[in-house]
């Protein structure tokens, strides 16, 4: 299933992915590409908002992760909203030391991941992958791909 969107505005892509947000799952892992400042982070502003994450959403460029609470599940484990950076990593050495691995693993949140192709092998197979471009100025093609395991 592939969907295209264009959007005129930063609050246009916040919107859309304030909208997205609606239709995720705890588990859910979101890949997020494309080049700086082709929207990507403004878009994770717009799925806080849509999950309910009071915070305002700044980049996490320089900590790589940022953790937002959502509540406490059923089972007493807390679910997060994580949002994930990994413009500055370098390899796979790095990753483990984020303590990313772990989180992919967390059941019951919601990870939001910009330069997610550093992941390489380490990348779920079941994901979403978001596709972010700079047609002008303003406008922004983002393509949503669901992918199954
Ligand atoms: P990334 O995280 O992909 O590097 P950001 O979301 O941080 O990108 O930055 C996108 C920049 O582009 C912001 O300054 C934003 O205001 C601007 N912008 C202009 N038009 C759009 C649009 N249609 N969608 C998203 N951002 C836009
Ligand atoms: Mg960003």
């Amino acid at each position: 299933m592939e969907k295209v969107y264009k959007t005129s505005s930063a609050s246009e892509t916040q919107k859309l992915g304030e909208t997205f947000a609606k239709t995720l799952q705890r588990g859910d892992f979101l890949a997020l590409y494309g080049n700086l400042g082709a929207g990507k982070t403004t878009f994770v502003q717009g799925l806080a908002k849509g999950l309910g994450v009071a915070n305002r959403i700044i980049s996490p460029t320089f900590v790589i992760i940022r953790s937002y609470g959502l509540g406490i599940m059923n089972s007493g484990s807390e679910s997060k909203f994580y949002h994930v950076d990994l413009y500055r990593l370098r390899g796979e050495e790095d990753i483990e030391a984020t303590g990313l691995l772990e989180i992919i693993q967390e059941q019951q949140s919601i990870l939001a991941v910009e330069w997610p192709e550093k992941l390489k092998s380490l990348l779920p197979k079941k994901r979403y992958d978001i596709t972010f471009s700079s047609v002008k100025e303003d406008e922004r093609s983002i393509t949503i791909i669901q992918r199954q395991e």
